[in-house]
């Protein structure tokens, strides 16, 4: 089927399917305490899905600053939410963005934002890290972009394997972090 992303979903036709899915498993929707659950769920997924909607355009929303080149900037225990593409369950932990200037800044809220756009999406973890670090490369044009997610994943903990308190740990990096040692260890080392 053709991406909807773009599009606000319908919130009667999301509602009319978590009716069925509730149908299904077992459940009786017209119940007291289920009576307005598709209604919530509905609202709760376009909430949790809303990164399908934005652009890092309309996030970042020109707010650049200039300032001398070669700082390393670092944005750490940034929280974050996401959903597992696989099996739509959350998977949450803390994600830490870093780069070097070459006189383009931005604002610090702004790269909470955009990790925030991608996490807004079903992902898968590596997919996440990387997106992150492709859009703050292209905004910023660094000379070096490093992201690490550290994440537990609810489908791990909660089903499968039930490793309750494995963490899984994403790292991206590009530019001077990549090529450039000493830079990529002291970004490490900073976001430790
Ligand atoms: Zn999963």
């Amino acid at each position: 089927m053709k991406s909807r992303a773009d599009k606000e979903p319908d919130q009667k036709k999301l509602a009319a399917l978590v009716r069925e899915i509730l149908l299904e498993l077992g459940e009786d929707p017209d119940r007291e305490g289920l009576r307005k659950t598709p209604a919530r769920v509905a609202k709760a997924m376009t909430y949790l899905t809303r990164g399908y909607r934005q652009s890092v355009k309309t996030v970042v929303n020109n707010a650049y600053f200039t300032s001398g080149t070669n700082h390393m900037v670092i944005l750490k225990n940034i929280e974050l939410y996401s959903l597992c593409e696989h099996h739509m369950l959350p998977f949450y932990g803390s994600c830490a963005i870093g780069y070097i200037s070459t006189g383009k800044v931005l604002g610090v809220s702004k790269l909470a934002r955009i990790m925030d756009m991608y996490a807004r999406r079903f992902q898968i973890q590596e997919r996440l890290t990387e997106q992150i670090a492709d859009a703050v490369m292209k905004e910023t044009g660094a000379e070096g972009v490093g992201v690490v997610i550290r994440a537990k994943h609810l489908c791990m903990m909660m089903r499968g394997v039930e490793k309750q308190n494995s963490e899984m740990v994403t790292s991206a990096v590009l530019g001077t972090f990549r090529s450039d040692e000493r830079a990529r260890a002291e970004f490490l080392s900073l976001v430790k």
